[in-house]
Order: C-alpha cells, then structure tokens, then sequence
C-alpha cells in the first residue's frame, strides 16, 4: 500500500495530524492498534470526566439535603447521598455509552476527511516503509507522523483488586476503600471521583506536594479540601511493598504503616509508547526515557518523519497533542506551523476545579523578575454566595511592563474559566486591559478581571 502520509496511532495527535493532512489532498493512511480516540477517548479524559460528573451530581445533591431542599436518602452516608453498586453499574453503562458515542464520532469523522483506516500494530521498517502486524501489510509512505501516545508506569505486578489508569475505567465492583498511589492531576481526579461517590479515599504522594504545576497558594486550597472531605492525603509516602490478600489490596510504605484498601490505583507517572516501533531503522532519535525528539515544527531527526502528542513528551494533554498533530501536518502539507507551549492551560477536574495557565509564583520569582500578584477569593463572588460554593482563589500574575504572565485559579468551573485569561494572554493584553474588560454579572469569570484589577492597583469593583 503507497500512502502520502502514514500516522501511526489514532488518539488525538494522530486524529488530527491525519485529518489536516487528507483535508489537504494528501493520501492518508491511519494505523491504530486498538480503538480510535486513544487514551483520552477510552481509557483518560473522556471516561474520568463522565466519573467525576457523576461526583459532581452527587455533592449538589448532598449540598441540596444539607441546604433543606431535599430529604436525605439515608442517615447512614454523609449527606445520605453515595454511590452503591447498582448506581455504579448504571454509570459504567452511560460511560460507555458515551464513549460509544465519541468513538463513532471520531470514526466518522475520519471517513469524512478520506482517511484510511488500517487495524493493526505499526512499526517502521525503515524510513520509508512502515510494517503492519509484523510486516503482514507494508505502507510506504513519503511522510509519517508517529502518535504512539503513552502507557501507565508499572510500579507493581497487577495483583488482584491493583488497576492502574488503563483497566481502572473496567473495575468490576464498586470498591467502598481506594488507595490512590500518585497525586499529578489522574491520581487527583480518581480521588475526586472516589471521594466525591463516598468512597474511603487514601491518597499516597511520594513528593511533598500534588499537582506540581500549580501554584501553592492554589494547591493549597485543594488540599485544605481533601482534607475537610476526609480524603487521606499522605505527601513524601513511598510504597515500598504491595500484596493482595481475600480480595483487599494491602500497600506497606517505606518506613513502616500499612494502607489497605478494596482497590489501588496506579497513577504514578506514564512512559512514552515508542518500545517495539523501529525507531532505528527510521533514523528517529529519543532521549533516556524513550521520548523522541523534535523541534518546534513537531519533526524529529529523521527528515520527513514527525511526533507529536504523548510520545514527544512535550506537555502531554490532549490538547496539545490535538494542536501539536495540526501542526506537523501543515508542515508536511508546506504551511510552515510551529508549536508555541506558552500558552497552555492545564486543568484539574477536582473539588474545586483548578485551572493553571503560565508558571507558578514561585517560579517566576526564581527568574528574578519583578512581578504584582492580584488576588481575588472565590467567597468573595456574588455568584458563589449564591451557588453556595464558596470556595476558592483567583490569583493572576503581572509582569513589570504589565503583561500578563500567569493565571492560576482553584474555583467551581475553573476549567471552564480559564480560557478568558488564555485567550487575554495569546493576545498579548495587559493586566490593565483585561481588568477594564466588561464580564457578565454574577459569575465566577468576574474573579479574573478582580483578580487582574488587584494586582495593578485598580479600583475595587463589586462582584
Ligand atoms: C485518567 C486520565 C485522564 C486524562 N485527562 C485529561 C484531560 O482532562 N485533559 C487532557 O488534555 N488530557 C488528559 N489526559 C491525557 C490525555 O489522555 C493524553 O495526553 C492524550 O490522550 C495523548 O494523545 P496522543 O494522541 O498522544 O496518544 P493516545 O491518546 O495515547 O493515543 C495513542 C494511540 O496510538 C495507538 N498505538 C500505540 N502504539 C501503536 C502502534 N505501534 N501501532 C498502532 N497504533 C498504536 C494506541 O492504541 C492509541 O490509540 C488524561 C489521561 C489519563 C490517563
């Protein structure tokens, strides 16, 4: 089979890489192993998202009992509201549903751009030859883009009642304790989830803190959270031994202390999915850890062949891979793109939300530079008052021209808000500017423009 371009991997970057790419008269042959969507789609964004909406129904629930809205089911939950077992199937069944849905969306829309879809496990028999199924089928391609995603880190042998983020959307009974081995944003949101269906939730960090990327100020929020929620948050904790024993997962941790649990969750870090591809034999260069290098414009050592999403290791969402496999087809279609990471909000789908765009506080003040520090607290919003969700912080960070440098924020729908102060910061605008910006009354998008004002000395407003 001869192909203008071969995409190995149907997940986000290579969606898009291929459909920009036959969406510019290119013939494109699409080769994925499993089903399209990858990870986000079947086993990441997609199914964690319906979970954690399921949670989230269920805390305005509980919030409706606490308020005198509604009776409480039961005395015996907090709130009298959980998820049992017979909940729980009810929602893997809308997950899949949903899923269902997006992957025949996804499918489609590859017909539509004239896609060819081959089934099968790729890897490259040279630079000009991709293998499929062990050499069953050969594509010889002019260009190629590698989209091969990432795979969970094993940390221990899958005894029963262990899942890592792979098998966790398939976990067959309702577990009523969770340990949770990882606190980056997938160990947080299964503990957000866990918690949120009433769940016993242990939450082990071998770092001193969660969610590195986030400001502390911001993560401290969370925390203060999981805390008030009765989530058991363990930071600087190393498991150094795990069994399985009568269907209970038993974790050790170094220095002594034993966390049982009726399931573990691996969220400990993922790896890149180049092991096995035939990189070699394509010229294709990667670093220590099997990410393969690229340059801004997402092509990698070997001329002709790119990378983009998970396996080059860049930012690692699906967004960006979303962008990054636009912009290695433009280039193999000679529309010169390059990807710009400036720019990239990164968002927790936790109790609160937290939504982060630019560096940290600390970070910044690493640079030396001089920098305000606007503030605006969630409580202090007319429309969390009223929604009776009051808890959280807006912080925005200014540089000394006034450009905008950072917006961190832990509040209900940050993942929502947080594309006003992405779009502000693409344009270039200054604190100033976005402070006079006109935002609709009562939301919770007001604490950016508060917090922008408070950091450049503006007049209080009220929210
Ligand atoms: C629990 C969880 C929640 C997440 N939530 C979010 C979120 O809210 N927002 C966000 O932006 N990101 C989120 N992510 C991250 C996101 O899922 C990934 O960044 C994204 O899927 C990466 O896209 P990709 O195209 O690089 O690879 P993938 O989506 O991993 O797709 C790679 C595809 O390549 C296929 N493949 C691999 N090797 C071969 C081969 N040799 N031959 C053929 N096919 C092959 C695989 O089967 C897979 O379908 C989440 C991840 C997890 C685990």
């Amino acid at each position: 089979m001869d192909a203008d371009v071969v995409v190995i991997g149907g997940g986000p970057g290579g969606l898009s890489a291929a459909e920009t790419a036959a969406a510019g008269g290119l013939k494109t042959v699409l080769v994925e192993s499993s089903e399209v969507g990858g990870t986000c789609l079947n086993r990441g964004c997609v199914p964690a998202k319906t979970w954690i909406s399921a949670a989230h129904l269920l805390k305005n629930t509980r919030l409706a009992a606490e308020m005198g809205l509604i009776k409480a089911s039961s005395e015996s939950e907090p709130g009298g509201m959980a998820l049992d077992s017979a909940g729980f199937a009810k929602l893997q069944s809308h997950m899949r549903e949903v899923v269902g849905v997006l992957q025949k969306g996804a499918a489609s829309n590859l017909k539509k751009a004239g896609v060819q879809v081959v089934r099968g496990k790729a890897a490259f028999l040279s630079k000009k030859e991709v293998g499929v199924n062990d050499g069953q089928e050969v594509v010889r391609f002019k260009r190629a883009v590698i989209a091969t995603g990432s795979r969970p880190v094993e940390l221990f042998p899958k005894l029963p009642g262990f899942y890592d983020t792979d098998d966790v959307f398939g976990v067959p009974d309702f577990p009523r304790s969770v340990a949770v081995v990882g606190a980056g944003a997938a160990g947080v949101e299964m503990a957000t989830f866990f918690n949120g269906a009433g769940c016993r939730v242990t939450v082990i960090e071998v770092m001193d803190d969660i969610l590195p990327f986030a400001d502390a100020e911001i993560r401290a929020v969370l925390k203060r959270e999981f805390k008030k929620s009765g989530v058991n948050l363990m930071l600087g904790a190393k498991v150094a031994g795990a069994s399985s024993q009568s269907g209970r997962c038993a974790l050790e941790l170094e220095g002594g202390g034993l966390i049982a649990a009726d399931a573990t969750i691996m969220a400990a870090g993922r790896k890149p999915n180049s092991v096995g591809l035939g990189l070699d034999k394509a010229g294709v260069g990667s670093d220590v850890r099997g990410y393969v290098n690229v340059d801004g414009s997402m092509e990698t050592s070997s001329g002709g062949i790119y990378a983009v999403g998970d396996v080059a290791g860049k930012a690692r969402l699906a967004s960006t891979a979303h962008r990054e496999g636009v912009v290695a087809a433009r280039n193999i279609l000679g529309t010169p793109d390059r990807m710009d990471y400036r720019v990239v909000p990164n968002i927790v789908f936790s109790d609160p939300e937290i939504a982060c765009v630019g560096p940290t506080e600390d970070d910044l003040a690493r640079t030396g530079e001089e920098i305000k520090v606007g503030r605006r607290h969630v409580r202090a919003l007319a429309r969390a008052q009223a929604g009776a969700e009051i808890t959280g912080l807006f912080k925005v960070m200014v540089g000394k021209d006034g450009s905008i440098l950072a917006v961190h924020i832990a509040s209900p729908s940050a993942t929502e808000i947080i594309h006003g102060a992405a779009v502000a910061m693409a344009a270039g605008m200054k604190a100033d500017a976005l402070a006079e910006v006109v935002f609709g009354h009562p939301t919770y998008s007001e604490g950016i423009i508060l917090a922008a004002a408070d950091a450049v000395g503006g007049r209080p407003r009220h929210a």
